[in-house]
């Protein structure tokens, strides 16, 4: 099991990752000081609850009184209703302040467990327990957030877990569009910090299937090991933290105008990474091998063009509706080199020829 320490400014917790490391939860949880009999709340949602929650709860019941919400799965559960659904359960249960919540899935299970944590009595411990690849993102770093139906995680806090216990043995059952979604988070954190890492990736990622075993264990941890020193340095995304969303101005907008779920994230931020590269070479006039990017990128089976039916002009109002973006003007993260992420505010011109060329 390794063992890596997520460090920022308000707080300090442990990150365990590792093969069949669930077995070691009631140990962890003895070792952050929750004592027998402790209230838990696992959220978790209908895929896992079908796959893996009978086995974790068996794992809990000795020690602990295990109370489960169960979320349908997908996007649409991160939502008010299921927001003030968890909350009812939590008060049903009598939960307080000592009591854990644990969040087991994905980045809507995270997302949503996290703030239902961070606001339930003015904010009760939580634990991430990520089972999805896309989670090596979402489960450090404290954002926790529902969406609104006029915007994705417009409401949320900064709440850092007690801990992440990342068993990778509950990937095995990811399907692959997931794992590739994931995957696209992976080769971000290593073209925005670890230019050693990207090569690494290149070298022994051929193709989605090498996502496996000790691997897949050192892309998650990699991948962790960039965030981590991003948000160790800027908790509140104030300053370098939005290198985090490099590939994710275009990609937010793909994501929107395509309605959610047409597009997996990870999908859509692909893309997002290319149009950044494409766009990168031309306002630093530099080669980053574009082309090379191109036919990579490809080969997972991420997509490298612009759906033909998108509207150019739609598409770059929804950049500008980005959370980054500053009284109308887009900032997007750029590449000077692999490995060095700058943001860099475009005006609308120069972006739509952009769009343009691009999307030929
Ligand atoms: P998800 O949680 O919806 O999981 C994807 C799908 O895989 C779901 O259908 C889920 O039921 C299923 N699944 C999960 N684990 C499985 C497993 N082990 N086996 C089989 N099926 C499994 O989505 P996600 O991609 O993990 O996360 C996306 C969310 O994360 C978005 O809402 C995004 O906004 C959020 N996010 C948050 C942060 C952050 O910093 N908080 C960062 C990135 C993304
Ligand atoms: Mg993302």
């Amino acid at each position: 099991m390794e063992q890596i320490v997520i460090e920022t400014k308000t707080k300090q917790y442990p990150l365990f990752l590792g093969e069949g490391i669930i077995e070691s939860l009631p140990d962890i949880l003895r070792q952050l000081s929750f004592s027998k009999g402790t209230k838990l709340l696992i959220i978790t949602d209908k895929t896992l609850e079908q796959l893996y929650l009978s086995k974790l709860r068996a794992l809990l019941a000795n020690d602990y009184d295990v109370y489960t919400y169960v979320i349908p799965s997908g996007e649409e559960a991160k939502s008010f209703e299921q927001y003030y659904a968890c909350q009812t359960a939590a008060l049903q249960y009598g939960l307080d302040r000592k009591s854990l919540i644990l969040a087991f899935g994905g980045g809507v299970v995270g997302d949503l467990a996290g703030f239902v944590a961070a606001t339930y009595m003015r904010g009760i411990p939580y634990i991430q327990i990520p089972t999805t690849l896309l989670a090596h993102d979402s489960a450090v770093g404290g954002k926790v957030a529902i969406n609104h139906p006029l915007g994705k995680n417009m409401i949320g806090a900064f709440y850092q877990p007690e801990a992440v216990v990342y068993d990778i043995a509950f990937l095995r059952s990811l399907p692959e569009k997931e794992l590739r979604s994931g995957f696209a988070e992976v080769i971000k954190h290593a073209l925005i910090r670890d230019r050693d890492f990207y090569q690494w990736l290149r070298q022994e990622i051929r193709e989605l299937a090498d996502l496996k075993g000790e691997r897949l264990q050192y892309c998650i941890k990699k991948g962790i090991e960039v965030k981590a020193s991003i948000v160790r340095e800027d908790e509140k995304e104030t300053g370098v933290r939005a290198h985090l969303n490099f590939g994710h101005t275009l990609g937010h907008a793909l994501e929107n105008e395509l309605g959610y779920g047409a597009m997996t994230h990870g999908d859509a931020v692909a893309l997002g990474m290319l149009f950044a590269i494409f766009v990168s070479e031309r306002v630093y006039n530099i080669s980053l091998d574009y082309d090379r990017f191109s036919s990579w990128f490809r080969t997972y089976g991420f997509p490298v063009s612009i759906p033909k039916q998108l509207n150019i002009n739609r598409l770059l109002e929804k950049m500008k509706g980005d959370k980054k973006a500053r009284a109308g003007t887009v900032r997007m993260v750029l590449l000077k080199d692999i490995g060095m992420a700058e943001i860099k505010p475009l005006d609308d011109e120069t972006l739509l020829a952009l769009l343009r060329k691009f999307q030929r």
